[in-house]
């Protein structure tokens, strides 16, 4: 089941690296690293890679379970691999009397991959861009599956229902806020926990704020279970908001939540 969830982002990682070898130009940089052990063209098609599989996944709501995870990090590896033969099937050289001669007429693929492993540090090389392409690709799909709340009952990813911010002009109110929610969160009530959120984006916003809290719901389209996120970003001397790793929430509903039509958020509405 997993394998056949997998299956188009798993075509997708192995095309999308035989496709990358087999353009000239680029299939030059694809095993570009520094020092022989910072895999940067492994990293950036891993990162590619994660990314274009989650999206896969999420438009054919298939959900990022483990296995399916490992089937795609496999698949990232195979399709860095695959470059190797992309090149190997395009690459030319300039032959004698001017002719151009294609690698694949005058070797095989295990004498053109030799030279990848003439010592231990090239072969080391080759082990860290796989490793590197694997590890990017299973970050980028497990960010993906983290921002995007699954509904298990519907077999679908949830949809952003709506999302607000709410200012604050003191970092002891941040705090005591922070504290209310998670109380809340303690408690489990979802219609009592969104009202309260949706009492503060009503009680309008201080003339100048040195914490913003934004405030992000989705919700299954079949059975309105509800995921909130939430994170409370802070202000530094420079005027630049950051978000703080420490105050961060989710709320998750059971399924069914009904929502009082008065109670809706006013929308995309935000400062
Ligand atoms: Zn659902």
């Amino acid at each position: 089941m997993a394998f056949i969830s997998a299956l188009p982002a798993m075509l997708i990682s192995v095309g999308l690296g035989f496709v990358l070898g087999c353009i000239p130009f680029v299939q030059n940089w694809l095993h570009w690293n520094f020092w022989f052990v910072i895999p940067i063209s492994g990293l950036v098609y891993g990162l590619i890679v994660g990314y274009s599989s989650f999206k896969l996944l999420h438009i054919l709501n298939c959900r990022a379970s483990g296995a399916v995870i490992l089937i795609l990090v496999i698949s990232a590896a195979a399709g860095f691999a695959a470059i190797d033969l992309g090149r190997y099937l395009t690459y030319v050289v300039d032959g004698r009397n001017g002719q151009v001669v294609r690698i694949a007429a005058v070797m095989s693929f295990f004498e053109f991959l030799g030279p990848q492993f003439k010592n231990f540090w090239h072969s080391l090389s080759y082990v860290v861009d796989l490793l590197g392409a694997m590890a990017a690709a299973f970050g980028a799909i497990l960010v993906g599956a983290d921002d995007n709340p699954y509904c298990a009952r519907c077999n679908r990813y949830k949809s952003k229902e709506t999302e607000f911010e709410v200012l604050l002009d003191g970092e002891e109110i941040a705090n005591k806020l922070f504290a209310e929610i998670t109380v809340l969160i303690e408690d489990g009530d979802y219609p009592a926990f969104r009202d309260f959120c949706v009492a503060l984006q009503e009680q309008g916003n201080p003339a100048a704020g040195v914490v913003k809290v934004t405030f992000d719901e989705r919700k299954c389209a079949a059975c309105e279970a509800r995921t909130m996120f939430g994170v409370f970003e802070f202000v530094d001397d420079e005027g630049d908001w950051s978000e703080n790793s420490d105050f961060k929430f989710t709320m998750t509903s059971d399924a069914n939540v009904r929502i009082s039509p008065d109670m809706q958020p006013r929308g995309d509405e935000s400062i």
